[in-house]
Order: C-alpha cells, then sequence, then structure tokens
C-alpha cells in the first residue's frame, strides 16, 4: 500500500517533509505512535524523502537512482536497525557497528538514514553509544527513533531528537477508512468496537476485524453470556488454546470495565458497543466483585508476559478457579 492509501498520514507527512525540504530537519526525529496507526508507512516515507536526490517535492520522486535502490530495499546508506529475532532488547553491538559507519561518506553522496526501530529495547549501554553519536551527529546523517508513545526511552536520548507524536484518526474517520477501503460487512457498532479495541489505530482493529479472529471474540463473548450465570469459568477453557489466554484476558478487561462505566451511568463511553447485553449483565455484579475479576485477570496478563517457563496453562486454570470464588 501507499501512503496514499493512509489518509490521516498526509498531514504529519506534509509536516516533516517540509522541514526536510527547507533543508531544517532535525538530525535526530522521535516518532512515537499507537501501534497500527500506520508508522511504519510513515518512516519509510520519510526516510525515501530524506534519501531522494530531487529537492523540488515534497513526496519522493521515485525515480532518481537513490529512489529505485531505496524502493528496491537495497539503498547503501539506509540502515534499519531493530532487535534481532529471538531477542527483546538492541544490543550495544548493533549500535557500535552503526557508528563505524556513519563517520564516513555516504556512498551515494547524498543523506544518510538510520531508522531505530523501537528504540526502547536498545540497553542502557546501546543507549548510551547512540547517545555520544546523536552528541556529535556526522554531516547529512538522519537518525530516525521510533517506540510506542507509552514506551520507556532513556530521558537523555529524548532530549538529544525532536520528538513528534503520530496522532490516530478520529473515530468516525476510521470507520469510514475500514467501510470503504477494506469492504467489510460489519456494523457501525462492531467497526467502533474492533477501533476502540485498538486504541484507535486503524491498523490493529483492520487486523482483529479479519473474518477468523472477530469470529473468535464472538465466540468469546457468547460463551461469557452462558457461563457468567452460572458462575462457570471452566466453560471458557474449552473455547480457546491457552497461546490465546493474553488477548481474552483483554478483551474479558475490556468488558469489565465497560461494565464499570454502565454502573456509573457513563455507559456512552463504552468500548464493546456491540456487546451491550454482556455490558449489562456484567454490571449486575457489586463494582467490587468487577474490579477483582479486573486486577486478577490483568494479574495473570503480567504473569504470562514476564514469566517464562512457568506452566502457563497452571497459570490459565488458577485465574478460572479463583475467578469462580470472587464476590
Ligand atoms: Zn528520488
Amino acid at each position: 500500500m501507499k501512503l496514499d492509501d493512509y489518509p490521516w498520514l498526509t498531514l504529519p507527512y506534509q509536516q516533516l517533509a517540509l522541514n526536510i525540504l527547507q533543508q531544517r530537519a532535525h538530525h535526530a526525529l522521535l516518532i512515537s505512535y499507537v501501534q497500527g496507526s500506520g508508522e511504519d508507512e510513515l518512516i519509510k516515507q520519510l526516510a525515501n524523502r530524506l534519501l531522494c536526490q530531487s529537492t523540488e517535492q515534497l513526496a519522493p520522486c521515485l525515480t532518481c537512482h537513490s529512489c529505485q535502490l531505496f524502493l528496491s530495499n537495497n539503498h547503501p546508506d539506509y540502515y534499519v536497525i531493530t532487535n534481532e529475532q529471538g531477542k527483546q532488547s538492541i544490543g550495544i553491538d548493533q549500535i557500535r557497528s552503526l557508528s563505524s559507519k556513519v563517520y564516513e561518506k555516504s556512498q551515494q553522496g547524498g543523506n544518510k538514514v538510520i531508522w531505530i526501530k523501537r528504540a526502547a529495547l536498545m540497553t542502557e549501554a546501546a543507549s548510551n553509544a547512540l547517545l555520544k553519536t546523536l552528541e556529535e551527529p556526522p554531516e547529512n546523517t538522519y537518525f530516525i527513533l521510533s517506540d510506542e508513545h507509552n514506551s520507556q526511552l532513556l530521558p537523555t536520548i529524548h532530549s538529544r531528537c525532536f520528538s513528534y507524536f503520530l496522532k490516530v484518526p478520529e473515530l468516525a474517520q476510521s470507520i469510514e477508512w475500514l467501510k470503504k477501503n477494506h469492504n467489510l460487512a460489519y456494523s457501525d457498532n462492531e467497526l467502533a468496537s474492533a477501533l476502540l479495541l485498538s486504541e484507535n489505530a486503524p491498523l490493529t482493529a483492520l487486523a482483529l476485524l479479519a473474518p477468523e479472529k472477530w469470529q473468535q471474540r464472538k465466540n468469546f463473548c457468547e460463551n461469557l453470556l452462558t457461563a457468567l450465570p452460572q458462575n462457570d469459568y471452566w466453560q471458557l477453557a474449552k473455547t480457546f488454546e491457552h497461546e490465546q489466554f493474553i488477548e481474552r484476558i483483554v478483551w474479558f478487561c475490556a468488558l469489565l470495565s465497560d461494565a464499570l462505566k454502565a454502573k456509573q451511568k457513563v455507559g456512552r463511553f463504552i468500548v464493546n458497543r456491540d456487546q451491550v447485553p454482556l455490558v449489562r449483565l456484567l454490571a449486575t455484579n457489586s463494582h467490587e466483585k468487577i474490579t477483582a475479576l479486573y486486577d486478577l485477570w490483568m494479574q495473570a496478563r503480567q504473569q504470562l508476559l514476564s514469566v517464562t517457563g512457568l506452566n502457563k496453562e497452571l497459570i490459565v486454570y488458577n485465574v478460572l478457579a479463583q475467578s469462580e470464588v470472587i464476590d
């Protein structure tokens, strides 16, 4: 897909590309985003613009030699650094091997672009090594750091960068986009629910709306409708694989927090707009019970995310068993 296919990216791109065109782009740009809001597409286009050797227009020309190298994923002055497969961090070696290259002349005679993707995964040593480079920026070299808006980047790195937050589009705009471009046979309430469950990020919502995935959520909600009145959480265990439990936790907790909103008569803010009967059913429980369930399930999520080697099945069964004794 091209950048034009994501209408909400047009303005952010124009703002950032104008700086490039007027030769006042900061040498280190930090882009924070909500995952699935088109962050990669925006950054690729900016990198392409920085490398393009035509200086006339906001968009990269796509025809110069530099653009062609970029488009064929072969540009020698373009580096993408992120955590290697199976690793949860960006190590100092990755930054060091980069540092040796950035002080050399660019191979195509234009700019060099370094994209550090998921920059908050840099270890402290890696961050400090990068900091040195950012403090003495090599000529014609542009760093783009990117990560999710709630990630923890070292403040010293932050202070060396020009920060830009990529906003998610308005709900109505995203609903229109999903309808127009993806031919989805869902109601507006379903589209809104998928978006709200995805922090309003259109591409995350689109993935959630994939028929099989969306059906899984529907099934989960239907199973809750029968399991809850019988206080039989074990029924739920039959309906999904253990690997899918983290996602189910997120769905259930969104329903619980909707139930609290319904109790406090602020139902217009609910996320699960397509699941009103289920939200109402959950809202018949006491405030204490709803928050206790929420805490229990969220703790399990934390455990499942952070603990390796522990018997995940056991965590899941434990949560289901404990859910039944909360009153
Ligand atoms: Zn070009």
